[in-house]
């Protein structure tokens, strides 16, 4: 029979109830036996609900209090001395090399945390020393999470991040200069002892992902799968399910040839690389099982059972049904729990949508489908076929206008009228701008006034004319303050907007917003991504009569403030149905009128943000990275080059590596770029002189992501080491990012030195 099988599931719980547990442990207010517990209720209640969703393979060991690689970290004992040598509880030791400890006379960062392949959620990066040795933890966690499902009753399949994947997502330490996959023949032998332990615990197969095998791997990488899985498929451990995703293996599969012979199964991402269906079956082995992933692990749309079944049809038919499994198309960490709690989605539309828990009964009917026929299941596949229809011929999805705008989009209407030189002539004249001019990214403090203004309007409790009121005063507030600070071009500090997507999401049509479809983001951070469920427009303008009325009051040009269409959509939940490159020109379109309306109404500099642009490079290189970033440069280029030459387009970028892309961000024709750059030293710029960026840039001058408030004279070392890779009159003086997350106190004096350092750098200029 086909078998149905779920690589991984949140961990959050339907109400958060993770994070808030977390939170009150970090916070004191939870004892660590309570938190365990709480863990332990979380891991049994998803458990149940796979099962009693049909799901035959369930995963244990996707559970994590922060992040499943520092599961496995912590697990070998690949712990930095800075955490270990503390004695503290192995519990506070994991949190510390999560987020940092600062208590009790003990003050560690955290280890760095970046994102995982190309989705929100971060990983916490193994960090690895010159002589790094690997040892077991006794009882390891997936030993003891298999035995209490077990316990449970409930057979799962436990999940470990494979030991290629965990050296060569890892990194040397500071200081150090180990190559980590050099460090393999010391960790297999652990990985040997786990898997034994696993099997002598009753885990008759394991799920180990692989998931570098989807990017181009250099050639010691790619030659370490060999020998590892020839090491960790020996006849006396468990049966191992090899699993992929987020792309495809094709070109690894000479990888797959030599090394996976004697692995049990192996899983591929048929979502996202359909087409790699036909070559993964002539590459298996006589008695391999191909685990196929067709229900998506990355989104939140109901899985078209019809095509669903045909794919594994395809593959039943070569390998016969005991060769098939019936997967989600990589852990389902990245969808939200339950459908079930939201309320107040229209009906139409919640009927489109499928959530975790709804993804294990999708696995499950598929796989019952094939088994015993579509008689077995004829009512879920009628109710589906229906669902699928109706959403493709609702109103909500399609809009002819919008059709028709795109259609009229012509190749001018991505350029702007002039040359940056003559634009930059203009805007000179227009803005008056000093040499070395300083602004800031756009956010201001989010106060504890201003969320509890937005939970009251929200709840009705005061009234959109007093919310609006609170919000002038709070413009008021900060142009005064950037008088004070004497700052050259001001921001109206963004006190309106909950989050930079949603913001916009809400005022847009073709976007509907859940009330508790959190994804995790990392350790206890979740966020819920507005979806796109139809074509995009802007019914009326969304920024205008803020950024109207910051002007009015300032006597400095004030900044627009915008987020660009590729983040719009990156941080959203992008529909399934169109290519996302026509989900963001029609945002592209929708963000065009605004920047035209800003224009109109006085706003002579506009900023449009996309930090999300370098998170959407596929994870190869080729074909398909040059097809995305030509389509998201214009779409950037088409919201906006609506304007006048003298009106100044400025964008901003968090920590990016440039050189991947530096080609497309010159392509932007971004009048001023600012870019984060505080952490990493000025070479991150050395890419800018090497290819001759002729317009103007300001790199960030100090971190924002901590209160600590930089010196004038480490400002000025910053400016001075800036000024080695860029010409004076190119370089704009601000910080790293909005700030948001930061208090006052801090900010003013940050700026206060910030606005000196400049100052002093201009009187030498
Ligand atoms: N304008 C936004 C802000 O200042 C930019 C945030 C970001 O780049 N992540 O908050
Ligand atoms: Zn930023």
């Amino acid at each position: 029979m086909v078998q149905s099988s779920i690589l991984g599931f949140p961990r959050m719980g339907r109400l958060r109830d993770l994070k808030k547990a977390n939170e009150a442990y970090w916070a004191g207010k939870l004892s660590r036996d309570d938190l365990l517990a709480e863990g332990k209720r979380l891991r049994g209640e998803h458990w149940k609900i796979q099962k009693d969703a049909g799901v035959d393979i369930i995963p244990s060991n996707d559970f994590a209090f922060y992040d499943h690689v520092l599961d496995h970290i912590q697990m070998f004992n690949a712990i930095p001395e800075r955490y270990s040598k503390h004695g503290l509880d192995p519990l506070d030791e994991y949190f510390a090399m999560g987020r940092g400890h600062q208590r009790d006379g003990i003050d560690v960062p955290s280890l760095e945390m970046v994102k995982w392949f190309d989705s929100n959620y971060h990983y916490v990066k193994p960090t690895l020393q010159d002589n790094q040795t690997f040892k077991l933890a006794s009882n390891p966690k997936p030993v003891r999470d298999f035995l209490e499902a077990k316990e449970a009753g409930i057979t799962t399949r436990p999940v470990l991040l494979g030991p290629v994947s965990f050296l060569a997502l890892g990194k040397a330490d500071r200081g150090q200069s180990v190559e980590p996959i050099t460090l393999l023949e010391k960790l297999l032998p652990v990985y040997e002892q786990l898997l034994q332990e696993l099997k002598k615990a009753g885990a008759e197969t394991v799920q180990i992902d692989e998931p570098v095998l989807v990017f181009d791997l250099p050639a010691q990488v790619k030659e370490a799968f060999k020998p590892a899985y020839e090491k960790l498929t020996n006849a006396s451990g468990p049966q191992i399910v090899l699993a992929t995703y987020f792309g495809d293996i094709v070109h690894n599969f000479d990888v797959v040839d030599a090394a996976f012979k004697n692995i049990h199964a192996l899983h591929v991402d048929l979502v996202r690389n359909p087409e790699q269906l036909q070559q993964v079956i002539d590459h298996l082995g006589p008695k391999q099982i191909l685990s196929a992933g067709v229900v998506d692990g990355r989104n939140i749309w109901k899985t078209n059972f019809k095509k669903a079944i045909e794919v594994v049809e395809t593959a039943v038919q070569k390998l016969g049904k005991d060769r098939v499994i019936v997967a989600s198309s990589s852990s389902l960490l990245h969808t939200p729990h339950t459908l079930a709690s939201e309320k107040t989605l229209p009906e139409e539309v919640k009927d489109w949508f499928s959530f975790a828990s709804q993804k294990a009964v999708e696995v499950a009917i598929i796989a019952k489908a094939v088994t015993e026929g579509p008689a077995a299941v004829r009512e879920q596949l009628e109710a589906n076929a229906k669902s699928m229809q109706a959403r493709a011929s609702s109103a909500r999805t399609n809009d002819s206008k919008v059709k028709e705008r795109q259609s009229k989009i012509t190749a001018e209407m991505h350029n702007r009228q002039s040359p940056f030189d003559t634009r930059y002539a203009q805007q000179k004249e227009h803005l008056s701008l000093p040499i070395f001019p300083t602004t800031t990214i756009g956010s201001f403090p989010q106060t504890k006034e201003i969320r509890l203004a937005r939970n009251k309007l929200v709840k009705n409790e005061i009234t959109a004319e007093e919310y609006e009121k609170f919000i002038e005063k709070e413009i008021q507030d900060v142009v005064k303050i950037q008088d004070e600070l004497n700052l050259d071009v001001y921001v109206h500090g963004e006190p309106e907007r909950n989050d930079m997507v949603q913001y916009f999401g809400e005022r847009l049509d073709g976007y509907v917003f859940t009330t508790h479809a959190w994804v995790q983001s990392y350790g206890s951070r979740c966020v819920r991504p507005p979806i796109i469920v139809g074509d995009i427009s802007r019914p009326a303008p969304m920024t205008v009569k803020e950024s109207k009325y910051a002007a009015s009051i300032s006597k400095k040009p004030m900044k627009g403030m915008l987020t660009g269409p590729i983040t719009c959509l990156r941080w959203s939940f992008p529909r399934d149905d169109v290519h996302q490159s026509v989900q963001a020109q029609q945002l592209a379109l929708a963000l065009r009128d605004e920047v035209v309306d800003l224009e109109a109404a006085g706003i002579y500099v506009i900023q449009v943000d996309e930090p999300a642009l370098r998170e959407g490079l596929p994870l190869r290189s080729g074909k398909e990275r040059e097809n995305y970033l030509s389509w998201a440069v214009d779409s950037f280029k088409l919201s906006t080059a609506g304007v006048k030459d003298s009106t100044q387009i400025h964008s901003h970028f968090c920590y990016s590596e440039f050189q991947d892309f530096f080609h497309a961000i010159a392509a932007l024709d971004a009048d001023v770029l600012s870019i984060e750059n505080s952490k990493s030293d000025a070479k991150l710029l050395k890419v800018f002189i090497d290819e001759d960026y002729p317009r103007h840039i300001g790199p960030g001058v100090y971190d924002i992501h901590s209160p600590r408030v930089p010196s004038e004279q480490e400002i000025k070392d910053r400016i001075e080491e800036m000024l080695q890779y860029l010409k004076p009159e190119q370089l704009w003086i601000n910080p790293d990012c909005g700030l948001k997350t930061r208090q006052w106190k801090e900010t003013k004096e940050a700026l206060t030195n910030m606005v000196n350092a400049a100052i002093a750098y201009r009187e030498k200029h």
